[in-house]
């Protein structure tokens, strides 16, 4: 087992040298692709994936999904300036759009990159519940997760290698291993769940951002209970990582006191 040793101390001193900190939760992370090239590849990844796929023709519902995102946008920013971290959001070029496509999905690449499905309309209902979606998927863009997880595969299935290289020499892996850390792709009629961690920082972040934005945290509930139905109970084995619907929800109903504040101080 000599040959692993040096990709563990690789690992290793990139867990020293490449922590960031999640803004409001303040767990330290580990990102070892600077943003730069993330935000290359991700407004890349953005535009091929719109080429290949329908923007919707429902002119009101494009422009609900355009609102709540803009909206949600607007509270982001306000929480990073009031933090005095606006410096994160360097090089965002927020853009939201609606595709017309029956899966139950919305995802954010880094830089403000949203798309939302048709297909999850019918459960978000309305405009709350859009912003409970957008809101939970933009906290993982600027919490940092899709890097987070980027990070990882490439340390674990491409021996830690730097995002511009593993792209020049294994273009297609890095693809695939792309589009796994940040959602997009096939589904399985549910938004892609990540690790129980990621999830839950989704949901108390996005309740924060929806709240600041003018949108009552509460619907957040009422959705996931929606999302719960539609999937139908148990998520299938492989995704046991999943929060399960019940403790999510408890989770969520952990959150709103906070939430609340950010809510009433509008
Ligand atoms: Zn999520």
């Amino acid at each position: 087992m000599r040959h692993r040793r040096p990709v563990i101390i690789l690992a290793a001193l990139l867990m020293i040298t490449a922590c960031s900190t999640v803004p409001i939760t303040g767990r330290k992370q580990f990102t070892l692709l600077p943003d730069d090239q993330i935000l290359a590849m991700s407004f890349e990844q953005y535009r091929e994936f719109l080429k290949d796929h329908k923007l919707s023709r429902n002119a009101n519902q494009t422009s609900l999904v355009k609102r709540v995102g803009k909206r949600i946008q607007g509270a982001v920013e306000t929480y990073f300036r009031q933090h005095n971290m606006s410096g994160e959001l360097k090089g965002y070029a927020w853009e939201f759009n609606l595709i017309e496509d029956k899966e139950v999905n919305a995802w954010c690449m880094p830089g403000g990159k949203v798309v939302v499905y048709s297909g999850i309309l019918p459960v978000a209902q309305n405009e709350n519940g859009l912003a409970v979606v957008v809101g939970h998927e933009i906290a993982h863009a600027v919490a940092g997760h899709g890097n987070e997880r980027m990070s990882q595969m490439l340390v674990v299935q491409l021996g830690g290698m730097a995002l511009n290289e593993a792209l020049s020499q294994k273009p297609e892996q890095t693809r695939a291993l792309w589009l796994t850390a940040f959602g997009v792709g096939a589904q399985l009629g549910a938004l892609l769940p990540f690790s129980r961690l990621h999830e839950s920082e989704a949901d108390r972040l996005g309740l924060i951002f929806m709240a600041m934005a003018g949108y009552d945290p509460n619907g957040a509930v009422a959705f996931w209970q929606r999302m719960a139905q539609k999937s139908g109970g148990q998520p299938p084995e492989f995704l046991s990582t999943h929060p399960t619907d019940e403790s999510r929800i408890q989770k969520i109903r952990e959150a709103m006191p906070e939430a609340m504040t950010y809510y009433k101080k509008r």
